[in-house]
């Protein structure tokens, strides 16, 4: 069977040796004779499976004993609400007296995953959406997302209920640098130094692709789980114990009621088993991360990850001198790991581009419809070597446009 290089954003490739394995596992899970799509979610196996995947990622993210791991489902646009719901609940229980007008929601734009959350916060109500950047005045042309802004941009509030960033932008192809990258890292140290501050992160396409930096100062990180670790479904959720509050509590005095499948207590109480969880893509997500342990977990990630977005960018770089791509972000100002994206310039040349990508079994690449031109995510489950194939097709590319 030949099976395509597959670069798309989301859903996106899986590792062929976990698909095989699952491949058995929907026949029978775990030598029960049951199927893993059959089986009860109550099932000892099945508790098993899940303790282990949580310390998979406990273990692999360093995520210290004061944040809980949880399991859920309503991927990355149910935590725009869930994350508001929740912190503005906590936020009721620190400060009853205060009218919603008082309250405020504090959101880092940086594209276009960041602007949705920031227009559910808006749409929820129950306080004020403070934008405390938005990083479009400071790109090329003053209305893209092609940057993250320098830290004199930032104005957050005095005492937000939340403080929002999406670590990567998984349309546009921006991320946060890691501390190595402080210029264009999350500003923390703008934050005053309170160490329960509700930072909330969208992880959704970064995460287990790196280790996550400060991640002990967060509220909330948060991340589906089909970008580098298993299929759509499952979402999953680091919540600092603070932040899991009795949001019926909060209710009774005047906070937006939360519904239950949206609480993080609620979450918390029944171990993520209050009702039926996505178990297929649980499993699949426990093989993944599995994987990743024995392949030598973060750092082994991180530094394959580096090395594959930076021969693509590499190379873009030599087509930018002649005049035959274009990266869309800008160098040095957050290019993402993740999703590189870019254009192929001249009439006609990105459908000629993505044809002949295609034919060579390189596959998903074309943008997102919002940004044009070309994107290729390099998640976990894209190897090296088939990075490596996309680059040498760029190269052939390059030297057929510039004879
Ligand atoms: N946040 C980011 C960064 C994303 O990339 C996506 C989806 O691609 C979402 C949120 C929305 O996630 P979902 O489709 O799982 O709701």
């Amino acid at each position: 069977m030949t099976r395509a290089i597959n670069f798309g954003a989301g859903p996106s490739a899986l590792p062929l040796s976990v698909l095989e394995e699952a491949a058995q596992g929907l026949l029978n899970f775990k030598g029960t004779g049951i199927g893993i799509a059959e089986i009860s979610h109550r099932s000892a196996e099945f508790g098993d499976f899940l303790t282990n995947l949580e310390n998979l990622i406990r273990t692999q993210l360093n995520v210290p004993p004061t944040h809980s791991i949880l399991f859920t489902q309503g991927g990355g646009c149910g935590q725009f609400s869930a994350t508001v719901l929740n912190l503005l609940a906590r936020h009721r229980l620190l400060h009853p007296e205060l009218a919603d007008e008082e309250r405020t929601l504090d959101y880092v734009i940086t594209g276009s995953w960041s602007k949705k959350a920031a227009e559910e916060a808006r749409r929820l109500g129950g306080a004020k959406v403070n934008v405390a950047v938005d990083a479009r005045p400071y790109s090329k042309d003053a209305k893209s997302f092609d940057n993250i802004p320098p830290h004199n941009a930032y104005t957050f509030s005095p005492d937000p209920a939340l403080i929002y960033y999406c670590e990567n932008e998984t349309v546009d192809g921006v991320q946060f640098s890691n501390e190595d990258g402080a210029p264009t890292s999350f500003p923390f140290e703008l934050l005053p130094p309170n160490t329960l501050q509700p930072i909330v992160a969208d992880y959704s396409s970064s995460f287990m692709s790196r280790p996550i930096p400060r991640l002990a100062d967060h509220a909330v990180i948060y991340a589906g789980a089909q970008k580098n670790i298993g299929p759509a479904g499952l979402t999953i959720l680091i919540v600092r114990q603070d932040c899991i509050v009795d949001v019926d509590a909060a209710a009774k005095l005047g906070a937006v009621p939360v519904p239950l499948t949206m609480s993080y207590k609620t979450l918390a109480d029944a171990k993520s088993l209050y009702n039926t969880p996505s178990v297929f893509s649980i499993y699949i997500a426990g093989l993944v991360l599995q994987r990743m342990k024995d392949q030598g977990g973060m750092p082994h990630y991180e530094e394959v990850n580096k090395r594959k977005a930076e021969k693509l960018y590499a190379v873009i770089k030599e087509g930018e001198e002649k005049g035959v791509f274009q990266a869309k972000v800008k160098e040095g100002a957050g290019r993402s790991w993740m999703n590189v994206v870019f254009d192929v310039l001249g009439e006609g040349a990105l459908s000629k581009f993505i044809s002949g990508a295609e034919a060579k079994g390189l596959k998903a690449l074309k943008g997102h419809r919002s940004v044009g031109g070309v994107r290729a995510s390099l998640y976990n489950a894209i190897s090296e070597d088939q990075a490596d194939q996309l680059i040498a097709y760029m190269k052939e590319y390059l030297a057929a446009s510039t004879v």
